[in-house]
């Protein structure tokens, strides 16, 4: 893997461009996203795993998987349409994007991004929660918002949630609002439709992954504790699962800060190579 590129590298068509986006300004709760992107490429690089995925591609040694380093944040208070132009001139030289936020709240400008390019996204999305909130504290971008700016802007024919485990009223109104097909924790794995005909969808795929779908026995080192969630191998499953092009996908809501023995940064490098293997694929 090279790491970092310079900006002024022009990358080769059909890679899969690794980029960090060090935002969590629009957190609710807690802040320490921003830290995640060193983390998880510290833990990568860290020799305490092999950068293989499971079914035996090598991403590290893969000349199509380039780590770009981090968007350049001018204005930290104002990083939406940063993260917008920055990931649209990525997605400009023809390579599929992995992010590594950052709070959930960069998936709507990332997301903005890729609908440009692909009028038939996809959007599988794992979390604990609906991020389906109107607006939340004030804040109509915080990281509780992302789905509802995706849905009422049209940029996803079809948004596919797994892993709630949070849904109240207002988001459940929400999800019919928009039409989200929710599939909760409780109901996980489903057994009628299966589990493949769930994880079917015509036309690209964006992934966007909470950290936080995890069950926190799994993944500690996140902002929002919320038992009852997946196992690592169930979230390995979904990933390995998906046949449609998987287009672009973040991973979001590390937080270093409560992740001392780096379990959940090695959850997030896990799933990160997992994910690249999948973006590979189809380049
Ligand atoms: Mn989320
Ligand atoms: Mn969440």
């Amino acid at each position: 893997m090279n790491y970092p590129l310079s900006p002024k590298n022009q990358l080769d068509p059909n890679s899969v461009a690794l980029v960090g986006i060090p935002c969590d300004e629009n957190s609710s709760f807690m802040r320490g996203p921003a830290d995640a992107p060193k983390c998880i490429r510290e833990l990568l690089h860290s020799g305490s795993s092999n950068t293989c995925a499971e079914d035996g591609t090598d991403v590290g040694s893969s000349s199509r998987f380039v780590d770009v380093g981090n968007l350049s944040i001018y204005n930290s208070a104002n990083c939406i349409p940063q993260i917008e132009s920055g990931i649209t001139q990525l997605l400009n030289q023809d390579v599929r994007v992995l992010s590594l936020g950052g709070d959930h709240a960069v998936t709507y400008p990332i997301v903005k991004a890729h609908a440009r390019k692909y009028g038939n996204l996809n959007i599988l999305h794992l979390d604990a929660h609906p991020d389906l909130y109107q607006e939340f504290e004030g804040n109509p971008f915080s990281h509780a918002c992302p789905f509802a700016r995706i849905m009422e802007e049209k940029l996803a024919i079809r948004l596919v949630q797994i892993g709630i485990r949070t849904l109240n009223a207002h988001q459940k109104a929400q999800a019919e609002r928009f039409g989200v097909e929710i599939h909760q924790a409780k109901d996980w794995p489903p057994s009628d439709p299966s589990l493949e005909s769930v994880l079917h969808f015509d036309g690209p795929v964006y992934l966007s992954l909470d950290m936080d779908v995890l069950d926190p026995a799994f993944a500690p080192g996140v902002s929002h504790h919320e038992p009852g969630g997946l196992s690592s191998r169930e979230v390995l499953r979904i990933i390995q699962a998906v046949k449609a092009p998987i287009v672009g996908a973040d991973i979001v809501e590390l937080n270093p800060k409560r992740d001392p023995l780096g379990i959940t940064g090695m959850a997030a490098v896990k799933f990160l190579k997992e994910i690249a293997s999948q973006m590979l694929k189809d380049g």
